[in-house]
């Protein structure tokens, strides 16, 4: 497949895709369904392949022909707005063919399986499909029948890949100007060495934490993990053992917002799942509110430099007071444009991928 690195005359008019092409065809990976299979270089590719793609949103327009001719279809199988909207118009500001299936309008509604549904979006040519899912794993089970690429957007509490890439360049560039000075990345640009990280509120149900864990500790990051004793379940284990990978890994969990607070360089609220919730974990919102609302009189306790993101969409006055969201030490917005860059830069890397590991590779 051409990556229109190099164009043909016919395309003299449109610009070429990057002015510093990134390593196209050095991601080996066919597919993206976890992080946990990404090496840290891996992971280091991704962000210079984003700061790329970074470029391209900043010219008038955002627009390059990189995957002019190939089918990425997008399958959601559980409401999303924004995140549908963010693959979207990442593929679209490659020149992709975009085909977005609505599942509610679709025959999946009729009964159609999964398995058949792939079969299906294949046959009309999809090359890479984009795929939401309420069921953990169930990205897993497309990739072993799809013969081009899955990339994950999020399969129920399990993972959600392009969140943690999106957040860990979100925490890259804001970190660009302290990690270009004295202290900041170790040797091997794990540029969150020695920074403390917050991931706070609703683990439990949290795809966009779990898959955080894996990114955050492979960069260095001293994480924990705050939250209410009932949305921490299983973490502790998980902590203990570590996330995996050579040094990095490890995590503290705790109930204690202070403790997880106090000098906290990075502060990241989730929110407070109510749609997955089985009853009894939380007392009421009001009160999770007062106990572990990420307000601006808790955000004291963090560094005086520390900033705030949420993955959204936001319940302001519970996880996030509204002052805090909206306020000078929030980058939400910065990630929602990161996310569009990083998404158009693992399209990019997975269509030049030839790579041909099954699932599990
Ligand atoms: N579930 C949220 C939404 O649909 C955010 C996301 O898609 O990741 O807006
Ligand atoms: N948008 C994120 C997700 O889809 C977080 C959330 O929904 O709270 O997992």
């Amino acid at each position: 497949m051409s990556l229109g690195i190099t164009m043909d005359p016919a395309e003299a008019d449109v610009p070429p895709v990057v002015d510093r092409p990134p390593e196209a065809g050095a991601w080996p990976h066919r597919h993206l369904l976890d992080v946990d299979a990404l090496s840290w270089s891996d992971i280091q590719l991704v962000l210079r392949t984003t700061d790329a793609m970074r470029e391209v949103l900043a010219r008038p327009i955002a627009k390059v022909p990189a995957l002019r001719g190939t089918n990425v279809t997008i399958l959601f199988y559980e409401a999303s707005t924004r995140t549908r909207v963010s693959f979207e118009v990442a593929a679209r500001n490659l020149s992709a063919d975009v085909v977005n299936v609505a599942v509610a309008a679709s025959s999946v509604t009729k009964g159609e399986s999964l398995v058949d549904t792939v079969k299906t979006v294949e046959a009309l040519g999809a090359r890479i499909l984009v795929m939401r899912h309420a069921s953990s794993g169930a990205p897993y089970l497309a990739a072993r029948h799809f013969s081009g690429h899955v990339l994950n957007g999020g399969d129920g509490w399990h993972a959600h890949p392009t969140q943690a890439l999106l957040d860990l360049y979100t925490m890259r560039a804001k970190l660009a100007g302290a990690i270009a000075g004295a202290a900041g990345a170790d040797q091997d640009g794990r540029f969150l060495s020695g920074r403390k990280v917050v991931i706070l509120g609703d683990v439990l149900h949290s795809r966009v934490a779990r898959s955080n864990i894996w990114t955050l500790t492979a960069a260095g990051a001293d994480l924990w993990l705050c939250g209410p004793a009932t949305l921490l379940r299983g973490f502790e284990a998980w902590a203990r053992a570590g996330a995996g990978g050579a040094a990095n890994g490890r995590f503290t969990v705790t109930s204690d917002p202070a403790a997880a607070l106090r000098d906290a360089d990075v502060v990241m609220a989730l929110r407070i799942q109510q749609e997955r919730m089985a009853s009894g974990l939380l007392p009421s919102l009001r009160e999770y509110a007062a106990r572990f609302g990420l307000t601006a009189d808790r955000l004291r306790l963090a560094s005086p430099d520390a900033f705030v993101l949420h993955p959204g969409p936001m319940n302001e006055g519970v996880e996030i007071a509204p002052d805090v969201a909206a306020g000078p030490r929030s980058v939400i917005t910065d990630q929602v444009t990161n996310g569009v860059a990083v998404r158009m830069a693992l399209l990019y890397l997975l269509a030049g991928s030839t790579a041909s590991d099954t699932v599990g590779g």
